[in-house]
């Protein structure tokens, strides 16, 4: 990036500069770095979710403010629940996102090698050794906060003999689960991660790209610091939960030798929704049961999800930047992140005539056989987007809501005897109704007023209801999914008892008689639209057939959202 558009960029977040870009200003003016290089390390065993879109945005943006770097790194230091599903879904979610790494995908097991030569250094240094104890007994040895450690009986054993078992663990001659190397740190230290952690485990696992060339594998705590300065990270920016293990991170930085320029890491909080799901965990649990229609359900906030629904990467950057930077854990509502999308496509999408629940009007005064154009904006605000034709004819169909034998006070859609306006069309007057053999309204019967054309009052007259409508020949039929949030909001995420999820079982209405414009209908994939009256739609990527669309309510037009003034 040019030195311009950088400092441009710095100079738009100018007056509300986070705490990151405060401790980054400094490093810099400093001398403490002469570049910002961030990364994103997601461990590859599910989708990314919104909460990730944060890390991603965060770091990556960094990276184009400073003019530096970003690096998407796969965590796959885990061979088990590790899955190339995962890591192409991930690619294609950062991509989407908008983040730029540079287009080189970066794996922590490429560094497998430089960790072992790591480990043998510490050994030579005295500052590891090979741990006889199992897994229960370390936990035992470990202490309490309140009770210091109790040291491990091999803490002494000789550089030479550490050298020979660690040799014989990577050589595959010991069994998963019997021999540990761990660091020789401080077993009575305040800090728990201090006291003589885990470096590396035994486990015999064939890994997605490094096959069985290994069966060592190290632990976060040693193979993540490493990463980042093998890579030349300047600032690792992880969420809360890591502050305590910083000083493990700079530990294993300094004593592995990466004294010039160390990497530095910087914890934020973590972006919690309130009455969402977004914990790997329990969406997986999700998809595994068959609640949900896979990883991309439009009603969850994975970042596939998201884009399924219709969300749009400018939306969800736009929602980040609202949520700010802090040190301290806050939760989020998700009406705000729907605010986002609304306010980025009331201008972008065009506003078009769809009818839901279909009913028939029939226009008795109306010629047989006629038809006329009627021309209508694509948008009312945006002038440029130009306007469409639209038939007009006898038999038109409206929203079955929009018409009601007995209405209640303040109803001013169609009764018999009212008199609304057909959006853009005319005055009409219901005069009678039929029912089906089951006793359901089935047509509504009216007259219109042929002066009244374009929706004019022709004499001053008024009429308090306008509604949508769309022509009975023209329409075309299509399925319309409507969402609620897959939790049950009363009850809150977890169920208190065995900490299951509290589903909402209404979260998916699927309505397959939808009619909609021919110019809906013909959509490209993943259009987006506002039906008038209706919400935000977008045509699904996955379920939509070329003569059998499928639009998702990304979100409906009102909100009582309103946007907090920042401190
Ligand atoms: P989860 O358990 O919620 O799926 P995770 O932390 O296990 O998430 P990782 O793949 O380990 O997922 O995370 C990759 C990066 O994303 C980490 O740097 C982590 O700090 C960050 N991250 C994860 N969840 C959030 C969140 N809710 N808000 C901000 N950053 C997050
Ligand atoms: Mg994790």
């Amino acid at each position: 990036m040019d030195e311009e558009r950088t400092g441009e960029l710095r100079e738009e977040r100018g007056a509300s500069r986070n705490f990151i870009e405060t401790y980054i200003d400094k490093d810099l003016e400093d001398g403490v770095y002469d570049t910002v290089c961030t990364r994103f390390p997601p461990e590859p065993n599910g989708f990314l979710h919104i909460g990730h879109a944060k890390s991603i945005l965060l770091n990556s943006g960094l990276a184009e403010e400073y003019g530096g770097k970003f690096n998407l790194r796969f965590d796959d230091t885990n061979p088990v629940k590790e899955k190339s599903e995962y890591m192409d879904a991930i690619v294609r979610d950062v991509t989407w996102l908008g983040a730029d790494f540079g287009g080189k995908i970066l794996y922590a097991s490429d560094y497998f090698e430089l960790m072992y030569e790591c480990a043998v250094k510490l050994i030579k240094a005295g500052k590891a050794y090979v741990s006889e104890l199992s897994a229960d007994e370390i936990k035992e040895y470990r202490g309490t906060l309140t009770e210091p450690g109790k040291n491990d009986p091999s803490r002494e054993r000789p550089v030479e003999e550490n050298l020979e078992l660690f040799t014989k663990m990577r050589s595959g001659e010991v069994p998963d689960g019997t021999m540990t190397l761990r660091a020789k740190i401080d077993m009575a230290s305040p800090n728990i991660n201090m006291r003589d952690p885990i470096l590396y485990r035994v486990a015999h696992l064939s890994h997605p790209r490094t096959g069985d060339k290994w069966c060592i594998y190290p632990m976060y705590d040693f193979a993540h610091p490493l990463e980042d300065a093998a890579e030349g990270i300047t600032h690792s920016i992880c969420t809360l939960e890591f502050e305590d293990h910083r000083p493990l991170y700079d530990w294993v930085v300094r004593e592995c030798g990466f004294v010039d320029k160390p990497p530095r890491q910087i914890e934020f909080a973590k972006l919690f929704l309130n009455n969402v799901v977004t914990g790997k965990r329990y969406i997986k649990k999700l998809v595994d049961d068959g609640i949900v229609d896979g990883w991309d359900d439009p009603r969850l906030v994975t970042i596939a999800a998201l884009r399924r629904r219709g969300y749009t990467p400018a939306s969800i950057r736009k929602f980040v930047e609202l949520c700010g930077v802090s040190k301290s854990n806050a939760v989020t509502d998700l009406a705000m992140l729907e605010y986002c999308i609304r306010e980025d496509l009331k201008e972008k999408a065009p506003r078009l005539m769809a009818v839901l629940r279909p009913l028939k009007l029939v226009i008795d005064n109306y010629p047989e056989g006629q038809t006329e154009k009627i021309t209508i904006e694509n948008n009312r605000d945006v002038p440029e987007m130009g306007k469409r034709e639209v038939t007009f004819s006898k038999e038109l169909y409206i929203e079955r809501d929009d018409f009601m034998e007995e209405p209640p006070k303040k109803y001013f859609r169609l009764y018999p005897g009212n008199e609304v306006r057909l959006m853009n069309a005319y005055f009409v007057r219901c005069t009678d109704f039929e029912r089906d053999a089951v006793g359901n309204v089935s047509v509504v019967h009216c007259t219109y007023d042929p002066e009244s054309r374009g929706g004019e009052s022709p004499d001053g007259r008024k009429v308090k209801g306008t509604i949508h409508w769309l022509s009975a020949a023209d329409a075309r039929r299509c399925t319309v999914r409507l969402y609620e949030n897959i939790i049950n909001e009363e009850l809150g995420v977890y169920n208190k008892e065995d900490g299951s999820l509290n589903l909402n079982p209404h979260s998916e209405e699927i309505l397959e008689d939808a009619m909609v414009e021919p110019a809906i209908a013909d959509a490209d994939e993943d259009a987006r639209f506002q039906f008038v009256r209706n919400g935000f739609f977008c045509r699904d990527s996955k379920d939509s057939k070329p003569d059998a669309p499928v639009f998702n309510r990304i979100v409906s037009l009102k909100s009582s959202f309103v946007l907090p003034s920042r401190a």
